[in-house]
């Protein structure tokens, strides 16, 4: 069957292991590829831009969201609420443009159950103390909620079995490249590559090479 629409990358990651900064690279560095702008009811960060880096939105705007169905996918996250506004994506992908959703494991398995053609990506830290530096270099969240994003780092990461790659964020550009390989690998998939040729080379006689 012909390949009309974009992909859609899900994208999750223990808090701190790397996946904002590495969705940021790709971003920059890769065409064709859009991020979706999550709702949550968390405050933004110091820089955090309301819809750039999330649509900063009240408990109440929230619920009436999900009461009217708007959410591809939501969930509770470290006692906040992120949702996936379903209209954003949906539009992109029936434009040919691949979205990436940087989302929990659970709205990970929401998604896996509404699309299983989307293709999952987890990202490792490379060890528990790496993780913990991150999350303290990064400076946004005080000591208590760093232990509690430490405590549903381990629960997150027994998830990691269900998805489709996975990608250890050690050397960040390395871990940008198998990031990028993935994407990239995706993309020469045959029902696309299909999609976008001249299919009138496909009708050549069977002995046209011999000529
Ligand atoms: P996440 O979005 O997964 O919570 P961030 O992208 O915010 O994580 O990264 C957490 C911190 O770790 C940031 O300060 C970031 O600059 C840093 N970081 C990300 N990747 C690496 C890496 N490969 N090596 C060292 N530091 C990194
Ligand atoms: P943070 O508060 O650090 O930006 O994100 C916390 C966690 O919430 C991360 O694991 C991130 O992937 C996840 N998250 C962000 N947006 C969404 C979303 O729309 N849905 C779900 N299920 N999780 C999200």
């Amino acid at each position: 069957m012909p390949h009309s629409k974009g992909d859609l990358f899900v994208i999750s990651a223990p808090s701190g292991a790397g996946k904002s900064t590495l969705c940021q690279m790709l971003l920059q560095r890769m065409d064709g590829l859009a991020f979706s702008v999550s709702h949550t009811t968390r405050s933004p960060r110091p820089g955090e831009v309301d819809g750039r880096d999330y649509h900063f939105v009240s408990s109440k705007e929230f619920e009436d969201m999900v009461a009217r169905d708007e959410f591809l996918e939501w969930a509770r996250v470290h006692d906040n609420l992120y949702g996936t506004a379903r209209s954003q994506v949906m539009d992109q992908l029936s434009r040919g443009i691949d979205v990436i959703l940087d989302i929990d494991v659970q709205g990970a398995a929401q998604v896996r159950k509404r699309f299983p053609t989307a293709i999952s990506i987890f990202i490792l830290p490379p060890s528990w103390q790496a993780l913990e530096e991150r999350l303290l270099k990064r400076g946004s969240e005080s000591r208590e909620r760093i232990a509690l994003r430490l405590r549903n780092a381990m629960q997150e990461m027994e998830s990691v079995s269900s998805y489709d790659y996975t990608v250890v964020n050690d050397i960040l550009d390395d871990a940008f490249r198998s990031l990028s390989s993935i994407i990239g690998s995706v993309r020469l998939k045959t029902p696309r590559v299909l999609a976008s040729v001249d299919l009138s080379l496909l009708n050549l006689p069977a002995d046209a090479w011999f000529l």
